[in-house]
């Protein structure tokens, strides 16, 4: 086969998800994202690929979420030409996705350029939203299972991973060689989302391990929901909720909706307040064959919140001091309206600000989640005195033993186990079980390492 794998990001990190494979004078990306939280990570996005992007061929995406597919508009405006393989879900959330993504940097860099806070003069964004809309016309919608000839002696499949709508684990064939990029891997027994696709055979593997090192809580996450709006309710504070758009949106809509009908939640009034999670929530409610729920059941815990899309909208909910529980991106609070919410609310020892995942290194959301006694945002900084927890069952990402027993269906050793897509002691953790439960040989790259696939 004679193939060069690259690892370009999504080594020693969560974010950035970057691999760079070369067969035979063709050049393809799997995943372009975006590096995210610390600083030294985030310069990278600025950094020239050791590719132009006008020799990458194509893209072939995971999925929707930005640390996968945010560099695609930087991609396109560098020159990138080819098509943008992603399945039809993962496509449409795109849409909203990175157009929003453009918007927002330049926002970022307006509002550092009107305060001053930038070291750099003037501020740039990374991409507008122009550049992201042009970036969409490349997208090429896929079916899952479906293989892809993409050239004479190379072919994909995209498989269901079970993270987000729309997620796939990434099958390449190239010349009679199997190469299986896991993608994000969702949790099996989801309440919403479909389990990951069973892999039996591949020669080489790209494993995620942002829960590489931890298990999940086995508490029921509907217990400990109700446990936190309940004594949060008690307290007459609101339940503040950073959540990512697209995915735990809709999956905590989804348990609000159950609990409130089985009257374990008081009937407070729920709100989701972020434009782009109402689409991604549309969109959800259109593709009823990827993931557990029916068009009725998606009706009613969407019918849960009240949407606010507008900015005046968003705004009156800090000003009205009665209880409720606010949903809003960004997951991680690195940046949209929860930033806003959080200024008003993370002050009130009343008040809880609820985490419903994984927390990048560097992120706000790592630092809340941590115990730190202040916060800053957009240059103040604020005490905080709300209680601050994370559902990490309620994670879209399979823990230690789910990511195990994925990787046990595959039948016969592969020739090498790439680790990758976590912070450095989960994918070193993930990678000592491999080679001690399964004995498959594996390893752990660094940033822009190389490696011959053969
Ligand atoms: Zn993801």
């Amino acid at each position: 086969m004679n193939a060069r794998l690259t690892f370009l990001g999504a080594v020693g990190t969560v974010t950035g998800s970057k691999y760079l494979l070369e067969f035979a004078g063709q050049k393809y990306l799997i995943d372009s994202g975006l590096f995210q939280g610390q600083k030294q990570l985030r310069q990278r996005n600025w950094a020239p690929l050791p590719v132009r992007p006008a020799e990458i061929d194509a893209v072939f995406l995971t999925h929707a979420h930005l640390d996968h597919s945010g560099y695609i508009p930087l991609l396109v405006k560098n020159g990138f030409k080819g098509p943008v393989h992603a399945t039809a879900p993962t496509c449409d959330l795109c849409g909203i996705l990175l157009p929003d993504s453009g918007h927002l940097q330049e926002r970022d860099a307006e509002f550092a350029n009107r305060h001053g806070y930038s070291k750099h003069k003037p501020a740039k964004p990374l991409y507008t939203q122009q550049d992201a809309e042009d970036a969409l016309t490349h997208f090429k919608p896929a079916v899952f299972d479906r293989t892809i000839s993409i050239s004479d002696d190379v072919a994909i499949r995209f498989l269901h991973a079970g993270h987000i709508l729309g997620a796939a684990i990434i099958e390449l064939n190239i010349a009679g060689k199997k190469i299986v990029f896991s993608g994000d891997l969702g949790r099996p027994n989801s309440a919403t989302m479909l389990d990951p696709a069973v892999v039996h055979e591949a020669d080489y593997l790209v494993v995620e391990s942002t829960y590489g090192n931890r298990r999940h809580e086995q508490q029921d996450a509907e217990d400990l929901i109700a446990d936190i709006v309940n004594r949060t309710a008690e307290r007459g504070g609101t339940v503040l909720v950073p959540a990512f758009a697209v995915g735990r949106s809709q999956s905590l809509m989804f348990h609000l909706d159950r609990l409130k009908k089985a009257e374990r939640i008081p009937d407070l009034p729920v709100f989701l307040d972020s434009p782009m999670a109402i689409d991604a929530s549309e969109i959800f409610c259109r593709y009823l064959e990827d993931h557990r729920l029916t068009a009725a059941q998606c009706g009613t815990s969407c019918g849960v919140a009240t949407y606010t899309r507008s900015v005046d909208d968003s705004k009156a909910l800090d000003a009205n001091p009665m209880p409720k529980i606010i949903i809003s991106a960004s997951g991680m609070a690195t940046g949209g309206r929860i930033l806003h919410h959080l200024k008003h609310y993370v002050t009130d020892e009343r008040n809880t600000v609820l985490f419903t995942g994984f927390q990048a290194a560097g992120t706000r959301g790592d630092a809340l989640t941590k115990g730190v006694k202040g916060v800053k945002i957009h240059g103040d900084y604020f005490p905080v005195h709300a209680e601050v927890t994370n559902l990490h069952m309620l994670s879209a990402h399979a823990d230690t033993d789910e990511i195990l027993s994925w990787l046990g269906n595959v039948e016969r050793a592969p020739t090498m186990t790439f680790v990758t897509h976590g912070e450095p002691d989960a994918s070193e953790a993930l990678r000592q079980r491999i080679m001690k439960e399964l004995k498959w040989p594996s390893s752990t790259p660094s940033y822009q390492d190389s490696v011959e696939l053969v």
